[in-house]
């Protein structure tokens, strides 16, 4: 079996959540297991490419990710955070959910003009999150080198919200 097949098969479909309708796709079994989370962080770093100042990760599952990428890789991790959880100066972005809006948040002095990052989430969807996450990152001057994920839900076409930015995601569904 190659790494891919066997790390792919620790991810579980949860049926009927967060909401009925939903099929969540699990990623618990695979971080719970130390060689299939390895591959993975392997896969992920063999996608940075070129200069690369800092990983952002998205809360809370590409802190995950994005943590133990940026350690692999000697790099600085930057968090995105939802509203009120980071305690000094921020900026936030507001972007839409199938009903209401949601927020992210990230700190102003998280980095300068020319940093260039890559942002890390577990999963693209609709693409929204990584898009405001895109939005945060522009706002400091920064630019965004492109964004990973481990799994990508490709009927949703969240690269069209993420389009001019590089999208590069291990598995697709
Ligand atoms: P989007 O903004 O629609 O692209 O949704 C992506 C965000 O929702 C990411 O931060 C994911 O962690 C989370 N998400 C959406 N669906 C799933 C899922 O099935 N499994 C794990 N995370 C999910």
């Amino acid at each position: 079996m190659s790494e891919k097949m066997a790390w792919s098969q620790l991810i579980r479909d949860v049926p009927d959540f967060p909401k009925p309708g939903i099929i969540f796709k699990d990623i618990t079994p695979l971080l719970a297991d130390g060689e299939a989370f390895s591959a993975v962080i392997e896969e992920m770093a063999a996608l940075v490419d070129g200069r690369v100042d800092a990983i952002v990760g998205i809360e809370s599952r590409g802190f995950i990710f994005g943590a133990a990428l940026a350690q692999r890789l000697g790099l600085g991790l930057v968090t995105v955070r939802k509203p009120g959880k980071l305690p000094a100066d921020v900026h936030a972005v507001e972007y839409e959910l199938e009903y209401g809006v949601d927020r992210l948040e990230i700190h102003r002095d998280a980095l300068a003009p020319g940093h260039r990052v890559v942002i890390v989430d577990d999963l693209l969807a609709t693409g929204g999150t990584a898009a405001a996450t895109v939005k945060l990152i522009e706002m400091l001057g920064a630019e965004v080198v492109s964004c990973l994920f481990v799994i990508e839900l490709d009927f949703l076409e969240g690269r069209k919200a993420l389009a001019g930015t590089a999208v590069a995601s291990l598995l697709h569904f």
